[in-house]
Order: C-alpha cells, then sequence, then structure tokens
C-alpha cells in the first residue's frame, strides 16, 4: 500500500509517502518513496520535494491555503516517476499527524464524521494545531473524495496511560471536571516509536519496557515508559511545560506571567507568546534556538551566555531523569532521540555526565559514532544502565498506523 502521510500546521505541509503493508511491517521494510514540505502557506510559499535517493528540488510559488498545498504535493508526486505510484489512484490511504485528542483518543482511528467533529471539539486545547489539521482532513476528502481512507495519529494519544497523580495539576478539581485541564503530554508519536524500537531490537515482550525516553529537539519532551505503557511525561495542558526547549521555556513559576505582564506592559496573552516563542535557548542565549549554532558559539568564541543556555538545558533534562527514575523505580534504559538527541555527542556526554551517581559511563567513541541517524547503544559495557541513541521516526509510525487500522488490528 501507499500511504501519504500528512502534518498540517497553520502556515506549513510536511509529507511523506510511505510503502508499506502487514508482511512490511513485519519484516520491517516499508520504504519511503518521497517527502518534502510547503513552508509559507497564505504567501509566497516556498515548495522543496524529493523522491527518495534523488537531489531535492526547491521552486517558490503563491500557495493560498492547504488544500492548495496539497493539490501541489499531489500534483508534483504524480509528475515524478515513482514505482508503484503513476497517478491519484496509487495513493491507498492517507495519515495524518493530529496534535490534540484530548481524553477522546488512546490510539489511533480512522478518521469518519464523528472523530472529525470530535477533533474539532479539542481545538480549545490546542487552537494553533488542531484547526490546521481539519483543514488538511477536509483538503483531502476535496480532492480523493471521501471513501479514501484517512487515519488520525494523535501527540496525546499515547500518554493516555499516565495515572491522575501524573496528569492531575494540584489546583481546585473542578477545574479538571470542568475544563479538562490536566497534563496530555506530546510527541507521543515519537515516544511510542522509540520505545517500539527498543523492544523489537532486543527482542523484549512489550510489558518488559522500562525505560526514559528523550525527545530532544526544537520542541523538547521527557517520558518515563513503565511496563509499556506512559507513566509521567514532562509536557503539560500545552508543549510549553517541562525541559528548556528552542524557544521555549518549559517549567516556570507561574507568579511570573503577572509579575512580568506588570512590570513590561504586557498582557497574559503577549506574555504567554514571549514564554513560547522568545524564551528557551533563544532567550538565555540572545543569540538562536539552534543548538548547533550555541555549541559552535561557546565552543569558538566562549560566549558566556551561549554556555549558559546549554548548561541550563542540560541541567533541566538531568533533573527530570532523576526524578522519573524516583517516579518509576528504576529503569533499563535513557534513550536519546530527536534532532539534538540524535546528533549532538557533546550535549549526550554532557547530560550523561551528571549521572555519574547512577553508574551511567558512556563510551566516547560509540557516543561519537552516533550521529546522523545511527542508531546504537552509546554507553560503556561497564556501565550500570545502558545509554541508546534512537533516531525516531513518527511518518513511519503514523504510515503503519494506517496500514493496521484498515486491517481492523486496531
Ligand atoms: P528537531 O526539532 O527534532 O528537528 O531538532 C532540531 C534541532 O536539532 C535544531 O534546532 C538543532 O538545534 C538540533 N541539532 C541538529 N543537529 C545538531 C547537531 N549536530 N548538534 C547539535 N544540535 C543539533
Amino acid at each position: 500500500m501507499n500511504i501519504l502521510v500528512l502534518n498540517c500546521g497553520s502556515s506549513s505541509l510536511k509529507f511523506q509517502l510511505i510503502a508499506t503493508d502487514l508482511e512490511r511491517i513485519e519484516r520491517r521494510a516499508d520504504q519511503r518513496l518521497a517527502y518534502g514540505m510547503i513552508d509559507r502557506i497564505g504567501g509566497a510559499a516556498i515548495l522543496n520535494f524529493a523522491v527518495e535517493g534523488q537531489k531535492p528540488e526547491k521552486s517558490a510559488a503563491p500557495i493560498r491555503n492547504i488544500s492548495a498545498a496539497l493539490d501541489a504535493v499531489i500534483k508534483w508526486i504524480a509528475s515524478q516517476s515513482i514505482e508503484g505510484v503513476k497517478n491519484l489512484g496509487d495513493i491507498d490511504a492517507v495519515g495524518h499527524r493530529v496534535v490534540h485528542g484530548g481524553e477522546y483518543f488512546a490510539q489511533s482511528v480512522l478518521i469518519d464524521d464523528d472523530v472529525l467533529q470530535t477533533i474539532e471539539d479539542c481545538i480549545e486545547l490546542a487552537p494553533l494545531h488542531n484547526p490546521a489539521n481539519i483543514r488538511g482532513i477536509q483538503a483531502v476528502r476535496e480532492i480523493f473524495g471521501k471513501t479514501l481512507p484517512q487515519a488520525a495519529v494523535f501527540d496525546t494519544a499515547f500518554h493516555q496511560t499516565l495515572p491522575p497523580k501524573a496528569f492531575l495539576y494540584a489546583i481546585p478539581y473542578q477545574l479538571y471536571r470542568r475544563h479538562k485541564i490536566r497534563r496530555y503530554g506530546f510527541h507521543g508519536t515519537s515516544h511510542r516509536y522509540v520505545a517500539y524500537q527498543y523492544r523489537t531490537v532486543n527482542n523484549i515482550p512489550r510489558e518488559n519496557v522500562n525505560i526514559i525516553t528523550l525527545h530532544l529537539g526544537n520542541g523538547s519532551s521527557i517520558a518515563a515508559i513503565r511496563g509499556g505503557n506512559t507513566i509521567d511525561t514532562s509536557m503539560g495542558l500545552t508543549p510549553l511545560e517541562g525541559l528548556v526547549m528552542g524557544t521555549r521555556s518549559g517549567d516556570l513559576d507561574p507568579a511570573i506571567l503577572e509579575f512580568v505582564g506588570a512590570k513590561e506592559g504586557l498582557t497574559i496573552h503577549e506574555t504567554e507568546m514571549m514564554l513560547n516563542k522568545q524564551s528557551g535557548l533563544l532567550g538565555i542565549s540572545g543569540l538562536t534556538n539552534d543548538m548547533r549554532e550555541l555549541l559552535a558559539e561557546a565552543e569558538e568564541s566562549d560566549d558566556r551566555r551561549a554556555r549558559l543556555a546549554i548548561e541550563i538545558f542540560c541541567y533541566r533534562v538531568g533533573k527530570y531523569i532523576g526524578s522519573y527514575l524516583a517516579a518509576m523505580n528504576g529503569t533499563d534504559a535513557i534513550i536519546f532521540a530527536g534532532g539534538i538527541g540524535e546528533n549532538s555527542s557533546k550535549i549526550r556526554a554532557l547530560i550523561c555526565e551528571n549521572l555519574g551517581w547512577l553508574g551511567v559511563r558512556l563510551d566516547e567513541g560509540r557516543n561519537d559514532e552516533c550521529v546522523g541517524g545511527r542508531e546504537g547503544v552509546i554507553s560503556a559495557d561497564d556501565s550500570r544502565l545502558k545509554i541508546w541513541v534512537i533516531p525516531t521516526n513518527e511518518e513511519l509510525l503514523i504510515a503503519r498506523d494506517t496500514v493496521r487500522l484498515i486491517h481492523g488490528l486496531i
């Protein structure tokens, strides 16, 4: 089957075309055929498309909305010589990344009118993301008709196993009852993929998976997975809580909202925007949200604030690992994923330095080798805990879920 995986944002669309089916999943022989993204939808958009194994094509075109963006993707796919994909009819289903499924969805689902309505009901929990996801689903219906199977794979679903002691905030309980204010957690598809890959490579049953997964990228989160299920995770009602991120502050004293507002003359909305867009690595360093650039600044110019941003980032990750070790009563492994987790041996080394008390020891050579999409163990043989790098692949999981849903296996 050819599955089109879509990730629709407010002004962007990312896609992958993946050939997979039950037999390929079993053999782990799924194959990405093409991928790309359209940025700055709504104006002069930038299109970046590539057939697997070929050089990416970059172009610009005015694209007014998600529907027009999807149309451009489909036309491009049809114009390429991709094996097994001659026209629209060769796309068998579409899988969507949907950000918020609230408490309604603990797993992926095939989309019908009721599901679409429920995703709409979750808009107030993700006002920036769910509307774009819905527009993507509607655009597929317009272009392919209503009978093409579409699946929704939620960022929040994997974390629905959190127990109340982990998902409730210590605020008046009625706020949870009335408005469903609680920790939902995000990056669920990434944490689930990494946990799945870990158990497959190690050939252990799901219920024996006791690990801490670190998704460290521009957005970062950590999950405590015990018996195969998430029991705690660092993002909350929104993705703002938890670790220090590229531009998000992560954890802070909520009294800061009013204090900053009063001092700087900002509304609550403006302050929240500041916490989401101008904080984190960017806010501390005053330079950039890109960890690569910060590491270069720290190394080459010994920039004090770049060093501070890196230090605070790693310190926060270490604190979370410590608290999750207590929450889980110990772990078998700690796994790095995400743009920073998969590529920066330096950041991994800095984080693990603080875990010496646990008996964690990295193997320098292995750590340096596991970059650019390579999977492997990076701890030394005598380390008390195994440390892994497992490159995440949310799109693959979305494609596989879509196939399994079509076959009634979810
Ligand atoms: P993601 O959001 O998972 O795509 O991760 C993106 C982030 O990964 C970028 O903003 C960079 O900060 C970071 N990153 C990618 N490659 C490296 C690298 N070699 N060293 C440090 N950070 C990196």
